[in-house]
């Protein structure tokens, strides 16, 4: 019998239902994704129980000589991973990655050129909601209404006008890729720092199927918890030692106190799976199962944001489907297929209703998923969204995708 069980029977219960759920919905937000039974089995571990303030040999309390063994090892692993030189793997989460970079270099006030949230953005690259939007002066940028891409031109002049203090690049809701030399240049143009927030492609990057920001940016910062299938948790790469010095004391004590040492310890087991042959064909076959989806939606009448996806994932603007995110969401779920309602560049509705829909792949291609499971995830999400009304058909469609998700088991 399990300790939870014994313990906490009301919290058993839910940690069943959701055990079920992620074995038998199909999981297609792009920032999710399953951990491995090694990765869960060291944040389970014992290693919760440690304080270690400070940083590896040099902690403020006794006792570190083991968890100091966990975070060398999962620095030691991220930088052969990244090709990095100086690595923080304490950050308890991306945001707070971000918020350290920020507090080691920028004043209030300073000047971050930074994408738009409802263009793909994150919410702590400057949204007015979150800190960083308070804090410091955000210009935003979006995409080109003609190619919904990024236009580095356009990017460019827009750096010469504001002379930010900090240029943030990546994304988390952008389809294309992300050309982080172009933004080194733009940096370099008007003396900005660049931040190369990878949250969602860290994983691709690794494989070499995205190009890595490492040579261009003085600052990497992810969430290992996405592609890079790790524990909940972030990290940061910095180019410099006097960078890194900077990002060390803002994370700690600057924002954080003790690191979460079980996560940390996860990480560094993540970090080692990363390394396999078969991480990396994996996050190949993200790619490829990305790309088959969107096609397949594509031929279905589907207003695919940029016309088609280079990475993980796809934006689906419904507007010619009269139909809004949030009720594709709805309808989508109650055909047993998860995924989040998006904003689409250009948006009209609010975020809580929102003309698109986001669809990922990392989940279910870690389940084994391949090509011919995308043409038929793409025949699902068609009828369920074309039928978001009916609900015999969506509940027939949820039995089809729980046949389809027992054919891929990811824990049992
Ligand atoms: N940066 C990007 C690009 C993201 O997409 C996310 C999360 O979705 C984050 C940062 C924040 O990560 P967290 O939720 O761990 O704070």
């Amino acid at each position: 019998m399990s300790y939870i069980e014994k313990i906490d029977p009301e919290l058993f219960e839910a940690i069943e239902k959701e055990a079920d759920r992620q074995e038998h919905k199909l999981n297609l937000i792009a920032s999710e994704n399953y951990a491995s039974r090694a990765v869960m089995e060291a944040q389970g571990s014992i290693m919760t129980n440690k304080y270690a303030e400070g940083y590896s040999g040099k902690r403020y309390y006794g006792g570190c000589d083991f968890v100091d063994v966990a975070e060398n090892l999962a620095i030691a692993r991220a930088k052969e991973l990244f090709g990095a030189k100086y690595v923080n793997v304490q950050p308890h989460s991306g945001s707070g990655a971000n918020m350290a970079v920020y507090f080691s270099v920028l004043q209030p006030g300073d000047t971050i050129m930074s994408m738009d949230l409802s263009h793909g953005g994150h919410l702590s690259h400057g949204s007015p909601v979150s800190f960083s939007g308070k804090l410091y002066n955000i210009v935003p940028y979006g995409v080109s209404e003609e190619t919904e891409a990024l236009d580095y031109d356009e990017l460019m002049k827009m750096a010469k006008e504001c002379k930010p203090k900090m240029i943030v690049c990546g994304a988390s809701a952008y389809p294309r890729v992300i050309d982080f030399k172009k933004f080194r240049e733009i940096a370099d143009e008007v003396g900005a720092y660049l931040l190369a927030d990878i949250a969602h492609i860290a994983g691709l990057v690794v494989a070499g199927v995205h190009p890595s920001p490492v040579p261009y940016a003085d600052f990497v910062t992810t969430t290992t918890h996405k592609t890079l299938r790790g524990p909940r948790g972030g990290m940061i790469i910095s180019k410099t030692e006097e960078l890194a010095t900077g990002v060390n004391k803002a994370v700690f004590p600057g924002i954080q106190g003790g690191p979460l040492m079980h996560i940390i310890a996860a990480k560094a087991v993540a970090f080692k799976e990363a390394m396999s042959e078969e991480f990396m064909q994996d996050q190949a076959q993200t790619i490829k199962n990305a790309k088959v989806l969107c096609s397949c939606l594509k031929q279905k009448g589907f207003d695919i944001v940029s016309g088609g996806t280079d990475n993980h994932l796809m934006l689906v603007n419904l507007n010619n489907m009269n139909i809004t995110g949030k009720d594709a969401e709805a309808a989508l779920s109650k055909a047993g297929i998860i995924a989040n309602k998006n904003t689409v560049p250009f948006e009209t509705r609010s975020p809580f209703v929102t003309s698109g829909v986001r669809l990922g792949t990392p989940a279910c291609t870690t389940r084994g998923m391949k090509e011919k499971e995308m043409e038929l995830v793409a025949d699902y999400i068609e009828t369920a969204i074309k039928n978001a009304g009916n609900d015999v058909l969506l509940s027939e469609i949820n039995i089809k995708v729980r046949d389809l998700c027992s054919k891929f088991p990811v824990y049992s």
